[in-house]
């Protein structure tokens, strides 16, 4: 077999076999196979596409590509969870607390902030002391004896989407359903996962901007777990406004914390504890999502729920003091409450454009290489639907340098629109 006939057949459209895509895989993963034909492969799927068949093959070549991590002698059942990612998304930062301290153990690796969607590892890393670098062995003593792991991807594990990702990144080929569907669901295969909620993001700050698109790739995700012997269930959520107020790192580990404390913003809460009930029930800790529920608003209340998530910073070498007091955290140098600038319904908070500012005020990175600021990004106060009086506060900007304080302003404050008549909220979640 040879590489560019692989990629000559997907230009003109034609099924690849099973045989074809491993040889591909494991010629690239080796390096046998160089960057430009892969790049050129992820161009021609992106075009032209991949049948059900073809994108299950890919994911498991690329889940085989590296190693292939079995935890069945550590959990009765693992269960993990995806989010296809989005602004203000730090859902897994009390998701995996709240399961954890309802007996269900989680063992989460988490990536790092992508474009102008943040990363739970780079959140994570705003408590000082936090490592997300656990060997495979530490991960699974920690999941063993704690319940709760919170890290980075291990290098072995799914090495070809790791290298197929950073090309796409530059290639214009991210945007592919087939190469979204396999480069998710590789990692959680090879992560060891047996039942799997994906949280399948919608919505101007989500990689699919309409229902019909991430409705394909939700159904294509479940497909190809079960064909793969996996249980997954996958939610559909909106990300047209950022999820919670805060928008940036240590902001968001404060919010994260504040909700597993019983506070925090009403969205937010409400996403995590139907997120926790899906996979209360897929872990088999309850019988029914009514009864999972009340386990997970439970587990706030009595005051577990956070104490996993202390344990879990305590076990990953991060600095409890900052949980116990977030006041703690670094503060931005400059931190301004900007006004609503008329009086009306809140109509939109584009997701996508307060990710992009928070990136401007360096809470995300514009190259690979670029160190993140943990203490920028925003606070929205006023979520579609709420109403505004001309001079309340709409949001607080927290930078640590003016002139990119001036510009984050300028982008969060279009971000926003305003109508005369009341707006409908928007839907947490969509069927
Ligand atoms: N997240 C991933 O892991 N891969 C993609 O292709 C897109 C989002």
């Amino acid at each position: 077999m040879r590489a560019v006939d692989i990629i000559i057949k997907k230009r003109d459209r034609l099924e690849l076999t099973r045989e074809e895509i491993e040889f591909f895989i494991n010629g690239f993963t080796s390096g046998d196979i160089p960057d430009y034909q892969a790049s050129a492969f992820a161009m021609a799927v992106a075009l032209n596409g991949m049948t059900p068949r073809e994108t299950t093959d890919l994911t498991l070549a690329m889940a085989h590509s590296g190693q292939m991590l079995d935890l069945s002698d550590v959990v009765d059942l693992a269960v993990d969870k995806h989010s296809s990612g989005g602004v203000g998304d730090k859902t897994s930062l009390a998701v995996l607390p709240i399961v954890a301290a309802c007996g269900l153990p989680v063992g989460k690796m988490s990536g790092r902030g992508l474009g102008f969607s943040g990363g739970t590892l780079d959140k994570l890393e705003s408590i000082p002391g936090y490592r997300v670098n656990l060997t495979t062995e530490e991960f699974k003593k920690q999941l063993r004896e704690r319940g709760i792991v919170l890290t980075g991807q291990s290098l072995d594990l799914a090495p070809a989407d790791g290298k197929l990702y950073s090309l796409r990144d530059v290639t214009g080929t991210v945007q592919s359903i087939p190469l979204i569907a396999s480069s998710i669901m590789c990692k959680k295969l090879a992560a060891g996962a047996q039942a799997i909620v994906l949280d399948v993001k919608t919505g101007l700050g989500a990689f699919m901007k309409s229902l019909d698109e991430a409705r394909v790739l939700a159904n294509l995700m479940v497909d190809i777990g079960r064909l793969a012997g996996r249980e997954v269930v996958a939610l559909l959520s909106d990300m047209n406004q950022p999820l919670g107020c805060a928008v940036g790192n240590s902001l968001e580990v404060v919010e994260a914390i504040e909700t597993l404390k019983g506070g925090g913003p009403a969205d937010f809460r409400e996403h995590c504890l139907h997120v926790c009930a899906q996979m209360l029930v897929l872990g088999k800790r309850a019988k029914n999502l009514e009864k999972a529920r009340a386990m997970a608003e439970a587990s706030i209340a009595d005051g577990s729920a956070f104490y996993k998530f202390r344990m879990l910073v305590q076990a990953q070498g991060g600095d409890v003091s900052y949980v116990d007091d977030p006041s703690k955290f670094p503060r931005a140098k400059y931190i301004e409450v900007v006004e609503a600038p008329r009086s009306g319904s809140i109509s939109q908070v584009q997701a996508r454009s307060v990710g992009e500012a928070a990136v401007t005020l360096g809470a995300g990175r514009a190259k690979k290489s670029d160190p993140v600021d943990h203490a920028v990004g925003f606070v929205i106060h006023k979520k579609v639907g709420d109403k505004a009086e001309k001079g309340e506060a709409l949001f607080t900007v927290h930078a640590n340098d003016e002139a990119r304080l001036a510009q984050a302003r300028e982008a969060a404050l279009a971000a926003h629109s305003f109508a005369d008549d009341d707006v409908t909220p928007l839907p947490l979640f969509y069927t």
